[in-house]
């Protein structure tokens, strides 16, 4: 059978070995004679499982004993409302950093519930776009904390420095990054994620959270409880039944990675296989990606052909070849290679060797 090899944004690809695992387990998980979804939460063994992942992300992303670990729900996007309900009082100021789509989805949102300050990041020039180093990034002195986008997944454009914003709070959505590369957590006061990019199955936002945001929040006295990161906290996560599945899961994901040699290992790898892919970009007459080199996603990888309407014979000829879900966002069109953790290098050599057939065949 010719190898597979599974390119999509999110929900995306899990490591072969994890769901040879999780099936294996599927029936009879800790010798419970029940499968992990037919489990209380509150069972000891279930405990001892969300313990765990707690304590591989620690481990994994070094977090320090300050910050705590919150298992949410409703995905990246309920945070976009529950960061300024739990973090400001009505009518403050928190500025946001525009860089993409999802930024400004977490604009849309803060609206609602705060004045958010929009920091212009983009610049254009000679047709190449650059996001401005954070240094240039115009912050508002009346604004609590500093919201920003890391990787912007559907784009393709990254801001790939660390954050380094004097007394502000930065919250950070990592979703399409979390665990792919090394980071400092002690500069973020939020990091948040969803699950399905690059830990598990969707279902689940990790939020990693700094001790004094958590107890800050109070005012509001109509933030939903399970928006509620006090509350969240309080109960362990599990105010709500949390979605057992995908922390069972993800946790597998997480022994995965510690296995592989942790994020500093997969990191090199990550960068390795982006470079393959970039190089063969730039190194062709019909593929073209427009974004600065240190702004380029290490993640998602996305580019146009210069000929038109061969998108879909690239996207048809490459599902020949085994390569699945390379059609770019709806909203931009083109191609995109979204390469997460899970992605062997095997993969990107693959859609190489397709890339530079494909290139010859159609000049
Ligand atoms: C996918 C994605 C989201 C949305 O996540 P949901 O879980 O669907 O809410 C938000 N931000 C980024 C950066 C993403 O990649």
């Amino acid at each position: 059978m010719k190898k597979i090899f599974n390119f999509s944004p999110g929900p995306s690809m899990i490591p072969h070995k994890v769901l040879l695992q999780a099936q294996n387990e599927l029936i009879n998980w800790n010798h419970l004679h029940f499968s992990v979804m037919e489990i209380s939460h509150r069972n000891k063994d279930f405990i001892n499982l969300v313990e765990e992942f707690k304590n591989n992300l620690r481990i994994l992303m070094n977090i320090p004993k300050t910050y705590k670990i919150l298992f949410c729900q409703g995905g990246a996007r309920t945070q976009f409302a529950a960061i300024p309900m739990n973090l400001l009082n009505y009518n403050q100021n928190a500025d946001y950093a525009n860089i993409g789509y999802w930024s400004y989805k977490a604009v849309e949102e803060a609206k609602k519930y705060c004045i958010p300050h929009i920091i212009k990041t983009k610049k254009i020039i000679n047709n190449i776009v650059y996001i401005k180093p954070m240094i240039e990034w115009l912050l508002n002195n009346k604004s609590i904390y500093i919201h920003y986008c890391a990787n912007e997944t559907i784009e393709g454009i990254a801001v790939n420095e660390e954050p380094n914003f004097k007394n502000k709070i930065v919250v950070a959505d990592l979703s399409s990054t979390i665990l792919t590369k090394e980071i400092d957590v002690s500069r973020y006061g939020i990091i948040y994620a969803s699950t399905q990019k690059n830990i598990g199955p969707s279902g689940l936002t990790v939020l990693i959270i700094r001790d004094d945001l958590i107890i800050k929040q109070n005012y509001r006295k109509e933030i939903p409880s399970v928006l509620n990161y006090k509350i969240i906290a309080d109960n362990n996560s599990m105010f709500n039944t949390p979605p057992t599945f995908s922390l069972y899961l993800s946790n597998l994901v997480l022994n995965w990675l510690k296995k592989k040699g942790g994020v500093k290992h997969i990191d090199k790898i990550n960068q390795k296989k982006a470079n393959l892919l970039y190089s063969t970009i730039d190194n062709s007459k019909i593929y073209t990606n427009n974004i600065s080199i240190k702004n380029r996603s290490l993640t998602n990888i996305v580019f146009n052909i210069n000929k038109k309407n061969i998108e879909n014979i690239f996207l048809k000829e490459a599902e020949i070849q085994g390569l699945y879900f390379l059609k770019g966002h709806s909203i931009l069109g083109g191609i995109r290679a979204s390469i997460y953790n899970a992605m062997p290098i095997e993969g990107i050599e693959t859609l190489v060797k397709f890339m530079n057939s494909f290139e010859k065949k159609y000049i």
